[in-house]
């Protein structure tokens, strides 16, 4: 069924609203626009068009706002349908309208629907929670759904990551990786785990770190992530040792150590994204600029986190912005202030290039495309170097263009 024009715009408009509104709420934003959809008729009902609500959310006595009085359906034993007069809650925009109804579903009742990606999951949530009496509601959400192609608005949601589910499994107090010293919790830590052997997740590195080797070394830290979960392994207020620098070093004394698990038969990717969600939820809850988010590498020099270091599944910069993403913060006006003690900072450096022509790569690898070539054998500016294939060491162009290898290029 082709879609009218109004029906297009109408998918256009709220599809914007409801995709800047799940980041902020996380409620599927599909999900928001076939209830849209279905409850405003398109647009077209009186309660939309007289009083800009687009979901029939009834107002109660505990609704502070405008009312709308207009006559409903509602179907009480599950078979017939009567009309009553109801009083809905009113809005001055379509854009509040969809506020409301986001702040709406944050009743306990809804809590498995917030935060739920799979569509039909998310719509037979909101029934089954009660939203409506209309015994096919979910039904109709899914149809509306597949019919208008709608999940093509949840990427926005699917790229800020899914929630994952962090399980509390902390070292044992008096052990002697466990100081239980204050943290300050002025950084965050992030190291691969340097781990490939099969099987080894989050849930392994949780039984390794309450035993006897992780203890004798000592060696501890806060969270293991890999593509379906979190492990913490001790309270966030909690000194470790992760960072490498000594017991008194402000790695290990004022970081929180997030490891991410590099495992063979694991989802590099999926774990990485699901650190930097984590990353995010941490610098939000402990006001942690993202600029004070390091790699071990800032505190030791140890390449580390391996991964991330090497461009796999993206590199550093990527993963900073991604961790800006969870935060909400948009990467082009994010110039995150530098944190009062820099560790380590990298200074950048000119270099000379040496060869006729030397590509650009969209990440420091020959494994990643190519995004221009430099034939001048000019001076250029690097302000990041990473290891990763085809070449001894890479560097990123201060001009944002891509990576180098720094094979072919003299310092000046
Ligand atoms: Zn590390």
């Amino acid at each position: 069924m082709a879609l009218t024009q109004e029906q297009k715009s109408f998918i256009e408009k709220v599809g914007k609203l409801a995709v800047a509104d799940t980041l902020k709420s996380n409620v599927l934003a599909s999900l928001t626009i076939a209830q849209a959809i279905l409850e405003s008729g398109w647009g077209e009902s009186s309660l939309t068009i007289n009083a800009n609500a687009l979901f029939g959310i009834k107002a109660t006595n505990t609704w502070k706002g405008k009312v709308y009085n207009t006559k409903t359906k509602e179907c009480y034993n599950g078979i017939t349908f009567t009309t009553i007069d109801a009083c809905f809650r009113a809005y001055d925009s379509w854009e509040e309208s969809i506020a409301d109804h986001s702040a709406f579903l944050t009743a306990s009742r809804y809590a498995a629907v917030i935060g739920e990606r799979d569509y039909k999951k998310a719509c037979t949530a909101i029934k089954a929670a009660g939203y409506a009496t209309d015994p096919d509601y979910s039904a109709k959400l899914i149809k509306i759904i597949e019919q208008y192609g709608l999940t093509q608005y949840d990427a926005a949601q699917a790229e800020k990551g899914n929630k994952m589910n962090i399980i509390q499994d902390f070292i044992p107090s008096g052990r002697k990786n466990r100081p239980g010293k204050a943290n300050p919790m002025k950084y965050i830590t992030i190291h691969n785990t340097g781990n490939t052997s099969k099987g080894a997740g989050a849930k392994n590195h949780a039984t390794y770190v309450k035993g006897d080797a992780a203890a004798n070394e000592p060696k501890s830290w806060h969270y293991t992530v890999d593509e379906s979960c979190g492990y913490q392994h001790l309270p966030d207020n909690e000194t470790a040792y992760h960072a490498g620098d000594g017991a008194s070093g402000t790695g290990n004394t004022q970081s929180i150590g997030i490891e991410i698990c590099m495992n063979s038969d694991g989802d590099i990717l999926k774990a990485t994204d699901n650190a930097a969600e984590l990353t995010a939820s941490l610098c939000k809850k402990h006001n942690i600029p993202v600029g004070n988010v390091k790699q071990h590498y800032d505190w030791t020099k140890k390449n580390c986190p391996q991964m991330i270091r090497s461009g796999k599944p993206y590199n550093w910069d990527a993963f900073i912005n991604k961790v800006k993403g969870f935060m909400g913060i948009s990467t082009a006006a994010a110039s995150t202030p530098a944190p009062a003690t820099p560790p380590a900072a990298f200074t950048p450096y000119t270099v000379k290039i040496t060869a006729d022509t030397l590509n650009i790569r969209k990440g420091a690898g020959t494994n990643y495309t190519t995004n221009g070539v430099i034939k001048d054998k000019g001076i250029y500016t690097i302000v990041e170097e990473a290891t990763g294939t085809g070449a001894t060491k890479w560097g990123r162009l201060k001009s944002g263009a891509g990576w180098i290898s720094l094979d072919y290029t003299m310092k000046v």
